[in-house]
């Protein structure tokens, strides 16, 4: 399947969660097998190449892709969580929101000492998220080897806060 009709199924749904953001709505593809199929090929070459022993989801829609990245290519999966999910110490990460703050955590073995890790979510928006995973991930021990997202909002400059490591974004706009 060519990835511009992948991409066709990305819905955009205006004023959600409020007014003024316009949703990218990944369900349209998610729907469609030979979609989801096609857009996970595509992250998982560009994950490849920057050499991670495992792939870091961030909470909800980062599963969706890291999971299948992380099979393809017969490594380990991370679950970066909202705080209280998970059920093991964790290492946890605060970080700033349009209103107050929030936060993210993540079980504190899962690393090894410098190992290698690619984080992956659905959309790159102001970077705040991936910053905070990152930041997350050295404090475990880890290695940032890069990341990978689906979608990228390049208006929201949110590359900018993830410094040099490599930056993949499947669809931008
Ligand atoms: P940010 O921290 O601003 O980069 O936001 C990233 C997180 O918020 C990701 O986990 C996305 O799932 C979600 N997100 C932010 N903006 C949007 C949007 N316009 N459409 C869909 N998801 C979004």
């Amino acid at each position: 399947m060519p990835l511009h009709y992948a991409e066709s199924l990305i819905r955009d749904v205006p004023d959600f969660p409020k007014p003024g953001i316009v949703f990218k709505d990944i369900a349209p593809l998610l729907q469609d097998g030979q979609a989801w199929i096609t857009v996970s090929d595509a992250l998982t070459r560009a994950a490849v190449d920057m050499g991670p022993s495992k792939l870091l989801g961030v909470e909800s829609r980062g599963f969706l892709f890291a999971a299948p990245i992380a099979y393809k290519m017969g490594a380990g999966v991370v679950l970066v969580r909202k705080p209280g999910k998970l059920p093991w110490k964790t290492v946890t990460t605060e970080y700033a929101l349009e209103y107050g703050t929030d936060s993210i955590e993540m079980h504190i073995d899962a690393l090894t000492p410098g190992e290698p890790v690619v984080i992956v979510d659905d959309v790159l928006a102001t970077g705040g998220t991936a910053e905070a995973t990152a930041k997350l991930v050295e404090a475990a021990g880890g290695t940032v080897a890069g990341f990978v997202f689906l979608i990228e909002l390049k208006g929201l400059s949110g590359r900018n806060r993830l410094g040099e490591r490599p930056i993949f974004s499947l669809f931008s706009y």
